[in-house]
């Protein structure tokens, strides 16, 4: 089933366009120049849409300023408070993630969709496992899949019978079994874009393989429009992330694809600091490429000869192939990962 599709400034979410990657800014937003300076780290890594938080007047102040200074959506993310909604939507955001398991009185609520609805901004709606309300907890208080569908679909009816349908729904838990349980069984009851992760994952070692489970799983069922990976730590590896998961689900085209072998008693070169030394030379690559970086012959020169640019280790050295030709002969180790950078570079200057 298509789900409707929503724009957040000039980025459609849902209505079949191609998975859009989020992230969320670390910074105190009241500190601007931080603020703005991250958002474009997220941008140059592929980040589409970008949340920060508005915690107080002064940080809903700030969110013109920041507005004014980048070239991504900028979704303002209220709890708690309306009157902070109120002042981000004058401020020019282009969505508003609003929960209203935080913010209850209904009249409030009226007032910020009404709004919402006089800036044509979209409201994204939906349960969080750690801000679910009491009456949708299971029978000993704990949340669960069923209870954050229906807080999900009691916020969506509330948004509906204010004629308001610009609509975006999450279901964020930690568990990443009942998160893939809530958004299976709300996809059979509302078609509202849905925006997917799991929520408070971890750093980024257990956070990445956690996402990448719950994501994988929801995105193979078609089950998402939009989504974040929740890392603790630096929001541009959120991002990298993402798009990790979605290449390996051929979900999207942006950057490298890298095949490295995880070496063994046959390796004879330290394929492990080439190979991140050659991913962060082309950590800003964002053409699709495949890059195969292999210790030894065995299956070395397969995954080279299939890669755009390949590499298999020798005794202390190895060769550069480019689309399945060798195209450098016994590079010394201490030069393989600058020359693989430069083959790549040589590679996408000629394509394009
Ligand atoms: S490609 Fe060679 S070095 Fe790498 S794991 Fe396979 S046999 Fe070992």
């Amino acid at each position: 089933m298509t789900r409707r599709a929503v724009m957040v400034g000039n980025v459609q979410i849902g209505g079949g366009t191609p998975i859009v990657v989020q992230s969320m800014t670390s910074t105190d937003t009241r500190d601007v120049a931080a603020t703005v300076s991250q958002i474009e780290r997220l941008q140059c890594a592929g980040c589409e849409i970008v949340r920060v938080a508005v915690p107080d007047r002064e940080a809903a102040k700030d969110l013109r300023n920041i507005k004014e200074q980048i070239a991504i959506p900028l979704v303002a993310d209220i709890h708690f408070d309306h009157r902070l909604a109120l002042a981000a939507i004058e401020a020019g955001v282009d969505k508003l993630r609003l929960n209203p398991g935080t913010i209850t009185d209904k009249e409030k609520i009226t007032e910020v969709v009404r709004a919402a609805k006089g800036a044509e901004i979209p409201i994204r709606v939906g349960a969080n496992s750690g801000s679910l309300a009491k009456k949708f907890r299971d029978a000993h208080g704990h949340p669960s899949a069923e209870g954050m569908v229906q807080s999900a679909l009691a916020e969506i009816r509330l948004l509906e019978e204010m004629d308001f349908t610009d609509i975006v729904v999450s279901l964020k838990g930690t568990d990443v079994l009942m998160t893939i349980a809530a958004y299976r069984q709300l996809a059979s009851e509302a078609n509202y874009p849905l925006h997917i992760g799991i929520t408070e994952a971890g750093t980024p070692w257990e956070g990445a393989i956690r996402s990448a489970v719950g994501l994988g799983i929801l995105l193979e069922e078609e089950l998402g429009d939009t989504l974040r990976v929740s890392l603790t730590g630096d929001p541009v590896e959120e991002v990298r992330v993402a798009y990790e998961i979605l290449r390996s689900l051929r979900l999207c085209q942006r950057g490298i694809t890298y095949r490295v072998c995880p070496t063994c008693g046959r390796t004879r070169i330290d394929l492990a600091t080439i190979a991140q030394r050659v991913q962060e030379g082309l950590a800003d690559v964002e053409e699709p490429l495949t890059v195969a970086l292999m210790g030894c012959v065995v299956n070395g020169i397969g995954e080279a000869g299939e890669a755009d640019v390949g590499f298999v280790g020798g005794d202390g050295n190895g060769t550069i192939y480019v689309a399945g030709e060798p195209v450098h002969h016994d590079v010394p180790e201490g030069e393989l990962a600058s020359r693989i950078v430069q083959t790549v570079q040589d590679v996408l200057k000629k394509a394009s």
